[in-house]
């Protein structure tokens, strides 16, 4: 092990980017992941022609130009614009919050009918003041209407708790536009890679300088790891890292349900969110829309289940309440006394919600950190 630079935990985009960039100033690294398969949740395969992301959807969307380039450096990607279509109880209706969504909700066809039913459905509700939970919130930024089809339930599904125990931030800033326009970001640059993600995973990982191991969980000779590697990208679980030693972090998970079909096209749509409480699952993808390169007579959809988590299950988002920030404060505090060390990187490492643009620009910081180079160095210029 002598031979390594570093070890590197998790082969997710924050840390095979980092290894991507360490062997360019000549560093070798050594890549531990517990999965069978790089790529971390950004991890798509292929069957049937068909590009299965089998963490769940993941649409590149970014205003970041220097992360756009940088990606579209190792793949080709398409123009997918996510338009996603809510079912509740058989009655489908637009997202994102839009005229559309509206149109079908009450009939109205102009922004202004549209503003003034929102405003009747608010002051019949009788909110006023400061909104002190996610219902009084969403009710006064939308109305009922929308509150109560197309937000309650799947809020209620997605957190396994109350709206009227959620806190109020979590929708401070709901998207809801008066125009027709059913694009779910607001970003410049929008798509898909064709052929899915896994082949920029390939790319940044293909250097002699960089080994990788999967099926290989940290935790198992973490104590060797530690004496070993003089420095350890880490980018799993913050608590656990620590012991838990200040106490546990919360975080949701998620299960997914695959199904192969014997029809071309199943529900029309990439996304259909089920936005009441009582169907199980919160959303439906159907794969061969993102991309429409499916063979025919073939499609697969795949149903997402939010789960409470435990030790057991993978965690998938951070819960950034009050609690749970003060608690990682303590971790952050101790991971920055180690920081001869470690490096803590990602969604897990720091606790934080990510999106893939965000992801890489925080290694693009990092590794600016860390091989000292001023902030117009570019990553990946032609
Ligand atoms: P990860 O991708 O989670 O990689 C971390 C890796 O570390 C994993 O492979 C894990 O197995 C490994 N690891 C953890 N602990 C250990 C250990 N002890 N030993 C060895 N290995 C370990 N972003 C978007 O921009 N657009 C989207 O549409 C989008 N949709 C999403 C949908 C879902 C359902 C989810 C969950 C996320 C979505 N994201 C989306 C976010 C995106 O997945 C993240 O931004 C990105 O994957 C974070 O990268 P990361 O390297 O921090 O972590």
């Amino acid at each position: 092990t002598k031979k390594y630079d570093y070890l590197i935990v998790g082969a997710g985009p924050f840390g095979s980017i980092f290894a991507y960039e360490a062997a360019k100033f000549g560093k070798r690294s050594l890549i531990v992941e517990k999965r069978p398969h790089i790529g971390g949740n950004m991890y798509t395969h292929t069957e049937n022609g068909i590009t299965v992301h089998d963490y769940g959807a993941h649409i590149f969307h970014t205003d970041n130009k220097e992360v756009w380039n940088f990606v579209n450096k190792f793949a080709d990607f398409n123009n997918y614009q996510n338009q996603v279509i809510a079912n509740y109880q058989g009655e489908l209706y637009n997202l994102p919050f839009n005229m559309n969504t509206f149109y079908e909700m009450w009939g109205v066809k102009t922004p202004a009918e549209a503003k003034a039913k929102i405003e009747e459905q608010k002051k019949e509700a009788g909110i006023s003041g400061q909104p002190r939970n996610l219902e009084e919130q969403a009710i006064s930024l939308i109305g009922t209407d929308i509150y109560r089809k197309l937000i309650k339930g799947y809020t209620e599904k997605q957190w396994g708790r109350k709206a009227t125990e959620l806190p109020a931030f979590i929708i401070k800033r709901l998207p809801v536009r008066f125009i027709f326009d059913n694009n779910y970001f607001n970003h410049r640059y929008q798509g898909i890679p064709i052929g899915g993600y896994t082949q920029l995973f390939d790319k940044w990982l293909s250097s002699d300088l960089i080994d990788v191991k999967t099926n290989a969980d940290f935790f198992e000779h973490k104590d060797d790891y530690i004496k070993e590697f003089p420095r350890i990208v880490y980018t799993g679980m913050i608590d656990r890292f620590f012991d838990y030693r200040f106490g546990e972090l919360e975080y949701r998970s998620l299960k997914f349900e695959s199904e192969t079909l014997d029809t071309d096209n199943y529900q029309g749509n990439s996304v259909i969110n089920y936005t009441d409480a009582k169907t199980p699952y919160t959303r439906v993808m159907e794969w061969r829309h993102f991309d429409g390169l499916a063979d025919k007579g073939k499609t697969i959809i795949t149903r997402e289940y939010p789960q409470n988590w435990d030790r057991s299950k993978e965690a998938y988002y951070p819960v950034n309440n009050e609690k749970n920030t003060e608690i990682y404060k303590k971790y952050a505090k101790l991971a920055r006394e180690h920081k001869d060390q470690f490096i803590f990187g990602g969604r897990l490492g720091l606790y934080q919600y990510f999106d893939m643009d965000q992801v890489i620009n925080a290694t693009f910081n990092t590794v600016r950190q860390e091989f000292k180079l001023s902030n117009s160095y570019v990553f990946d210029k032609n």
